[in-house]
């Protein structure tokens, strides 16, 4: 039999319904194996050894008493954007570094209803700004697959500890590619669902318009289960979609004949590399062998949506992490003099650089007289991006591209060039300003490294992507393989 760590969030469900496999056993691989990797991967801030132990036990008696979910007793771990009530909340950040959430965020009390065991807290780039984890407090995590690379960001934490086997299933979050790129670099399946299908109550905010909670898991089945456990309304997110939540493993095997898939001529242009073209290539010859066919589209102003995206996101930033100001909760200075003085310590010494760089850039994109040039203009971009989508989705069912440009880069690498960093959510950013569900899954690797391609759906069609995504993975083995040497 294979090591307990080795199962996917699906096979644990089948172990744990048979009796073959209690939580405590499922809880106490998970947790030694974090004990003896997180060291040199650095993926968890937080590991709740003791209480994830109390609920494995919580779970294994509810098993034996009837009384249990389809999922009590598997494990999980938490972005550490996600408040936990009791649990050190730390978003990356020096500024919440002392934070102990007083609740939890939607997603963690569905998860803690459906009897899911939480081991802990994950790693990510402060405030989510960031697509590679070196902007993290904690220091940067490190990838399971190449030690000197970075895993992705800002979910990096998420990723590579789905990669590692530290935990078969985390929540993410993507404001702009945050869970897809990571999954990208990690080899693991990441899905961002529309926005308004998860409760961002509790989700430490970044961009509010853009932020979606989601996960990242080894299959698309493992999605399916989660996504099914976090998404439906919420009354405390004003912006939760009051729809029902259908059963997402439902259509998994559901035949591709006759689906039809885009390829935007943007996305396969000049610019992507002949290694990544055979990636998606190869992904494209698996889909048509099942029954797809594919059609060229065109997303006109998807070039514009990295410029739209730094207006917009940064200047929702500048207001929500105006709240960060020593006073109420987190970091704060050493013997302010007055009160200027405890604002403009507690946040110059509380905060890292890029945040900063995002608060000025958004301040200023605010400020009078630059308003109209800037935020309105991104905002009229954004909406001719949405249109160019759901034109697009108008005559195919999926959206396909490559999650990245390339395969995961070095630690340090991109640090001294921001613009560099920032065109690395060139395919996915579009996807989170028109509001659609995206999902990034294994394609095949590339010198030895994971890449990953992208779907994205129509509005609240995340049971299409997880569909197409299943299927591949039943006819391949790419998202079967693993990190060696560890
Ligand atoms: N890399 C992008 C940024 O830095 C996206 C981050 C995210 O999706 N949270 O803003």
């Amino acid at each position: 039999m294979s090591d307990i760590t080795d199962l996917s969030f699906s096979e644990l469900k089948k172990m744990l319904q048979k009796k073959s496999l209690s939580s405590t056993e499922i809880t106490t691989a998970f947790l030694d194996r974090i004990e003896s990797l997180n060291p040199e991967l650095n993926t968890f801030i937080t590991i709740t050894r003791d209480e994830a132990m109390q609920s494995a036990k919580n779970a294994d008696k509810a098993i034996s008493r009837g009384t249990a979910t389809a999922y009590t007793g598997i494990p999980i771990a938490h972005k550490d954007l996600f408040c936990t009530d009791g649990v050190l909340t730390t978003c990356g950040s020096k500024i919440l570094s002392n934070f102990v959430a007083p609740y939890d965020a939607h997603v963690v009390s569905r998860c803690k209803a459906a009897g899911l065991v939480s081991l802990g807290k994950l790693n990510m780039d402060e405030f989510a700004m960031g697509s590679s984890n070196e902007n993290s407090y904690f220091g940067p995590v490190r990838n399971p697959w190449d030690k000197t690379r970075v895993p992705g960001g800002s979910s990096g934490g998420s990723a590579a500890a789905v990669a590692a086997k530290l935990t078969p299933l985390a929540t993410a979050t993507d404001t702009g590619g945050s869970i897809r790129q990571p999954a990208a670099f990690t080899g693991t399946s990441g899905l961002k669902p529309t926005y308004g299908r998860v409760s961002r109550f509790g989700m430490i905010a970044y961009a509010s318009s853009l932020d979606q909670g989601g996960l990242i898991a080894h299959t698309a089945e493992d999605l399916a289960h989660g996504l099914g456990l976090i998404a439906g309304h919420d009354s405390r997110d004003s912006t939760s979609a009051e729809l029902p939540v259908p059963d997402y493993t439902e259509v998994l095997s559901d035949s591709l004949a006759g689906k039809v898939i885009g390829l935007p001529k943007q996305f396969f242009d000049a610019n992507l590399n002949t290694a990544m073209r055979n990636a998606m290539d190869a992904v494209l010859d698996v889909l048509k062998s099942l029954g797809a066919t594919t059609v060229e589209i065109s997303l006109n102003h998807v070039a514009e949506a990295i410029p739209a995206y730094y207006v917009i996101a940064p200047a929702e930033a500048s207001s929500n992490l105006s709240r960060f100001d020593g006073v109420r909760f987190g970091y704060r200075a050493d013997k302010p003099t007055d009160v200027l003085d405890l604002y403009e310590r507690s946040r110059s010494e509380g905060f890292g650089s890029e945040v900063k760089r995002r608060i000025l850039i958004g301040t200023y994109a605010l400020s009078e007289g630059y308003y109209d040039a800037y935020y309105k203009k991104a905002q009229q971009i954004r909406r001719l991006i949405r249109d160019d989508f759901n034109r697009a989705l108008a005559s195919c069912d999926l959206i396909f591209g490559p999650s990245t440009p390339s395969t995961a880069f070095g630690i340090g690498e991109k640090n001294s060039d921001p613009v560099s960093m920032y065109l690395e959510d060139i395919y996915t950013v579009a996807t989170n300003l028109a509001g659609l569900p995206g999902g990034s899954f294994q394609a095949p690797l590339v010198n030895g490294l994971p890449t990953g391609y992208q779907l994205t759906g129509p509005a609240f069609g995340e049971s299409i992507i997880l569909n197409a995504a299943y299927q591949v993975q039943t006819a391949t083995d790419w998202h079967r393989l693993n990190p060696g040497g560890l």
